[in-house]
């Protein structure tokens, strides 16, 4: 008998999210599937953790079985307690996803689906990032093929260390998407405003909107290459240092002002 690998699945979209329903089948074809993911939304968590509260854990189930584990956290804790506390073993890979939006240029840092897979790698574990490219109803059924394809792809070779693989996914039509292109991360940025509104009790609220800018147009550039109908697959790390500016800055002399020192 040769042992199934075992795959974390989670998300920030949350445990009732379609997105990690068809990411958790596309798994348990290839693999030990287990879902441990956030109880509710957390889009755009980041890579926070909690840790002045205390994490509730909590078998959820779906279709009349057993589904996965709902936890009250983001999706960073979701992967450091289902390693350390719900699988107690490492997996062979952590997936997360699919998330219903896309996860390009800046919304990398903010995304909670990007960050899952962070800690994943930051665990050692080769990990992936989906996203498709749509934040309305959609059809999983290409994206979670193509997840368990690469998937498949990624237990076989592995990622290197400190790699992990932030994946962009169009919603289109199988025969509309024109391949798979090995992306960066764009500078497209959002033109930000904050939309004022008032309640049924005539108290005002403010809500976060936006609008994309792109400002590339290569098309090795993970939003160009959506937008041109392809699969957009970005190698990400989490060491965040800008190492040209780290020789520059020696040059710098950078030291303790005269008549200063360091302990005052
Ligand atoms: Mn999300």
């Amino acid at each position: 008998m040769t042992t199934r690998p075992l795959i974390l699945v989670t998300n920030d979209d949350g445990i009732y999210a379609p997105g990690l329903f068809a990411l958790q089948q596309a798994m348990s074809a290839i693999g030990d599937a287990r879902v441990v993911a956030p109880d509710s939304e957390r889009s755009a968590a980041g890579h926070a953790i909690t840790i002045a509260d205390p994490l509730r854990v909590w078998e959820y189930e779906k279709n009349g079985g057993f589904f996965g584990h709902a936890v009250n956290g983001t999706p960073a804790d979701c992967v450091k307690i289902g390693v350390k506390a719900i699988l107690k073993q490492k997996p062979d890979l952590v997936v997360s996803g699919i998330n219903q939006g896309p996860n390009t240029a800046i919304n990398v840092i903010y995304s909670g689906t990007v960050s899952a897979a962070t800690e994943g790698t930051l665990m050692g574990i080769p990990s992936i990032a989906f996203s498709i490219t749509t934040f309305r109803k959609t059809d999983f059924s290409f994206a979670a093929k193509f997840a368990k394809y690469l998937a498949e792809k990624v237990l076989r070779e592995g990622l290197p260390n400190g790699t992990l693989l932030n994946v962009n996914i169009p919603s289109l039509p199988p025969e509309e998407i024109k391949g798979v292109k090995i992306t960066r991360q764009g500078r497209a940025r959002y033109e930000e405003f904050f939309e004022k509104r008032v309640d049924p009790m005539n108290r005002s609220y403010y809500w976060l909107s936006g609008k994309k800018m792109m400002l590339d147009s290569d098309g090795d550039v993970d939003d160009v290459a959506i937008t041109d109908s392809y699969i957009a697959i970005t190698p990400l790390q989490f060491d965040l240092t800008d190492y040209k500016s780290f020789d520059n800055l020696k040059q710098w002399n950078i030291g303790i002002p005269d008549g200063q020192s360091s302990d005052t």
